[in-house]
This record gives structure tokens, C-alpha cells and sequence, in this order.
């Protein structure tokens, strides 16, 4: 490390910690040393995880990048570490070295701060679900679900999807990313994964010969339309699709109480009965984030459109720990990374205003599979206040879901341009 040189620290090593340290020194070369800290020195690949504990595959063996070399490749400092505590004051962060237990706590001084934590995906708020729930968002839950399904636990009966109620902060209020548009509020973090995960479960019950899709029922806590940020015509088209295969959808329904061998009870006292119950929980802030004064009224890091700190400028945030990420997809902290590596070289003097200063226009960019070898493709922006809407759905969709995951990987997160504009070409206009 030169001691010289602006020290730029970034907190997490995901989707959003990586791309932006990788922009970073992208655009900004060598005139800056970059620590990356992350308490786990892979990157977990979420999205691909659902496909495969359908397929019979467990994901730690397919969905981890190692993270040391690819920082190390772009000259970007690696530290295994728990972050504990963020000084906006005195610009420093303390973390627990976190190899073995018993460390002293340490602290790195930064110029600039860029917070990509993720979020605190609360499944310990939901009474039962050690014992009774599932999920897939990580290797472990994942692991455990792929064994239920495929390794004789899973009996036949019927299955639940759906989420935990999300309760959003107020950090993004007054943005507009398109003219006349917002980020709105939701009432679910993430939905394309319930959507994906009822249409490729539909299809393992039949497939499988374990029944068929009458057996599922997917709720939401949206009034309306679960994952809106698809758009509403793509999810009316999604809907009109599930229930012509008998699939039953419930709607506005209230917060979970708790998981039971019955099935899944909601605040209230309704239960929908299930032997299965899928469930992605509540996105909470980060213990350590929270109270900080640069976060919102539920912890999430406040930014502008520039994925700035209004209060403190030397600070960013990206991926799902913004406040302005809704919804929690990884994608749209991938738009994010793009703009702190333009804001920090405008701040050093290498890009210009007008290059540097194009704020986040958030696009909802989804490939779900369905089973089968076959996937839907949302790209959408109408619930943000934009115009485009397009649902594919076929096999080109699938191999593309799947050889984004390889590009990533070959290319250590840095998917090129042309990658994602073939990606979008093959999916719209090839079939
Ligand atoms: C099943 C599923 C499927 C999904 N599919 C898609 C999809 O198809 N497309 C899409 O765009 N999005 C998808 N998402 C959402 C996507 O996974 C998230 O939006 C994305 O992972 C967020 O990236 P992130 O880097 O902001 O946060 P995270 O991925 O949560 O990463 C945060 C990082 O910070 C580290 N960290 C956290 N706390 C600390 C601490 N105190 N100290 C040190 N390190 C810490 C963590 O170890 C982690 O590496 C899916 C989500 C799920 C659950």
C-alpha cells in the first residue's frame, strides 16, 4: 500500500462490494489502494442456487467464486474480517480479524467508504422455520432443501411459497430516477425467486411424479401483484400462466406468524396448509449499520442517485444495503458499482462531469428458471416511472441463465459490456 494515496475501503464482498471495487480501479488505475473486507473470502453466486437444488446438485460445489484471486488479479487488498463498527466521524472502520475465534479488533482508516453489506435476511424472526421452513438463499439452506426434495423427505403434500413481510425505510423518498417516476415502497424484498421457484417446482412434481402444480400455493404481502417491479403486465402474464397449471395465488396476505408441520400461519390465525413451506424472510439492516447517521429510518444507508451519502459525500453504498436498491436484486447494485467507480475518478480528476454524473436509472433484470431446461426473462423499468417492458420465455432464456453464471465466473465478476448487450439481444430478438 502506498501511504501517499487516497485509501478507498469497501465493506463486503458480494455482487455489490466486488463491482465496485473493481470499477474503482477501472476507472480510476493506480491512483488509489482499495481494501475490500468480507467475513467469508468467496462470492456466493445466489441466483443460481434454486436451479440447483431443482436439479439435484449441491450449490457449494458450483456457486462460489474465490474472491482472493480475483481482487488480488486487479491489485485490490483482500482482509477476512468482521466488520464491527463504521466512525463517519473519524473515518474508520473496526473489524474482527475473522479466521479464528478470540481476535483483536482492528481499524482501517479510509478516504473514501463504499458500504455493501447486503442486508441481515431475518429467518431467526420467524418462529418455526429451523424446524419447519425452507429456503435458497444460501449453500446451507439450499444444500438442506435439495436433500428434502430428491433424498425421499418430501411426501407429496401440498407446498407454500412466499415471503416474510419486508418493512422498507424511508432513505429513498424524493428520488426520482425517471421523470415523474420513484422508488416505491414494497412490501417483499425479493420476489423473483418465489417466481422462479413455483414454475420449476411445478414442473419437478410432474416430472418427478410426485403430483402435480395444484399441490403449490404462492402468496405475497403485495395488495395485488407479487415482484410489480417486473411490471404489471409481465407478472399479469406470469399469473395468467401459474393459474392456467393450477396453481393457487393469495394475494395481500398479512405478515407470517409462524411455521408449523401444518403449514404456514399468518398474523390473524389464517394457515395455509403446507408440508413444504418455502420462504424468503424480511431484508433487515446490518446490527452495525443501523443507528449510524447515515442510515434511514430502518437502517439502510442513505444515498442520492449518485449513490452518494447527501450528509457525507466520501461515503457510498450499493447493492442491498442501500436504501435506493428496492427491490433487493442483485442486478441493480451491479448499476450502482458502475457509478461509484465514475464518482470517485471524477473526485480525482480523471473523467469528466458529464461522463461521471449518470445517475441510477434502475432496470429489473430477472432469468427465472422453470424447470425443464426452460426460463422466463423480465427486463423492466415502468415500476420505477420508465417505459420498457419485455417477458421472454423458452429455452434461449435458460442457457443464457446459465452461461451468464460461467461468464461471471471466467471473467471474475467483470462481465464486459458486450456480454450483457448479446445477453439482451439473444433473449429479445432472436425468437
Ligand atoms: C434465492 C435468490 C435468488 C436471487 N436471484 C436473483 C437474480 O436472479 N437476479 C438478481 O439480480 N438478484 C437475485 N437475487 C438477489 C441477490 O442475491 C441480491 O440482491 C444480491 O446478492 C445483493 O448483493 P450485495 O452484494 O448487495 O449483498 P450480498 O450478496 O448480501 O453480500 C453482502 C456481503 O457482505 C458481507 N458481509 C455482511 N456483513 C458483514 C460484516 N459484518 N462483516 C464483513 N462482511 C460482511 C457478506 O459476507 C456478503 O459477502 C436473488 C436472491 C435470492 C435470495
Amino acid at each position: 500500500m502506498t501511504p501517499s494515496k487516497p485509501h478507498v475501503v469497501v465493506l463486503g464482498g458480494n455482487f455489490a462490494g466486488l463491482a465496485s471495487a473493481q470499477k474503482i480501479r477501472e476507472y480510476v488505475g493506480s491512483s488509489v489502494n482499495i481494501t475490500l473486507i468480507d467475513r467469508k473470502d468467496y462470492l456466493l453466486f445466489v441466483p443460481n442456487i434454486p436451479t440447483d437444488v431443482m436439479e439435484n446438485r449441491d450449490p457449494a460445489k458450483h456457486q462460489r467464486l474465490q474472491l482472493r484471486a480475483a481482487l488480488k488479479s486487479d491489485d485490490i487488498e483482500f482482509v477476512q474480517g468482521i466488520v464491527k463498527q463504521v466512525d463517519v466521524a473519524q473515518r474508520t472502520v473496526d473489524f474482527l480479524p475473522f479466521e479464528r475465534p478470540g481476535a483483536e479488533c482492528e481499524v482501517l482508516h479510509y478516504d473514501y467508504l463504499v458500504i455493501a453489506m447486503g442486508a441481515h435476511l431475518a429467518y431467526d424472526k420467524i418462529p418455526g422455520f429451523a424446524e419447519h421452513g425452507h429456503t435458497v438463499s444460501d449453500l446451507f439452506h439450499g444444500e438442506r432443501l435439495r436433500q428434502y426434495l430428491h433424498e425421499g423427505g418430501y411426501h407429496g403434500g401440498p407446498i407454500a411459497i412466499g415471503s416474510a413481510h419486508f418493512h422498507q425505510g424511508d432513505g429513498a423518498e424524493g428520488l426520482a430516477p425517471y421523470p415523474g417516476g420513484s422508488i416505491p415502497y414494497a412490501h417483499a424484498a425479493c420476489e423473483g425467486p418465489i417466481m422462479e421457484l413455483t414454475t420449476a417446482l411445478a414442473s419437478w412434481l410432474v416430472t418427478s411424479g410426485k403430483g402435480t402444480p395444484e399441490k403449490i400455493t404462492v402468496f405475497t404481502p403485495e395488495e395485488e401483484l407479487i415482484a410489480a417491479d417486473a411490471g404489471e403486465n409481465n407478472v399479469r402474464h406470469f399469473l395468467r400462466l401459474i393459474a392456467g397449471m393450477g396453481i393457487h395465488y393469495r394475494k395481500n396476505m398479512p405478515d407470517i406468524a409462524r411455521l408449523t408441520a401444518a403449514g404456514v400461519e399468518f398474523d390473524g390465525g389464517e394457515t395455509i396448509e403446507a408440508e413444504l413451506k418455502i420462504i424468503l424472510p424480511d431484508w433487515v439492516a446490518h446490527e452495525c449499520l443501523r443507528d449510524l447517521p447515515i442510515a434511514d429510518s430502518k437502517g439502510f444507508i442513505k444515498t442520492n442517485l449518485l449513490m452518494r451519502n447527501p450528509d457525507h459525500p466520501e461515503i457510498f453504498a450499493a447493492g442491498d444495503c442501500a436504501a435506493v436498491t428496492m427491490p433487493k436484486i442483485g442486478g441493480i447494485g451491479h448499476q450502482e458499482a458502475e457509478i461509484i467507480g465514475r464518482q470517485v475518478a471524477l473526485d480525482l480528476g480523471l473523467m469528466d462531469p458529464e461522463e461521471a454524473n449518470q445517475p441510477l436509472q434502475p432496470v429489473t433484470f430477472c432469468i427465472g428458471d422453470m424447470g425443464e431446461g426452460k426460463a422466463f426473462y423480465v427486463r423492466a423499468n415502468t415500476w420505477f416511472g420508465g417505459k420498457e417492458e419485455v417477458l421472454k420465455i423458452g429455452r434461449i432464456p435458460y442457457r443464457l441463465k446459465m452461461r451468464y453464471r460461467d461468464l461471471f465466473f471466467l471473467t471474475n465478476g467483470k462481465i464486459p459490456g458486450f456480454g450483457l448487450d448479446i445477453a439482451q439481444f439473444a433473449a429479445e430478438k432472436i425468437f
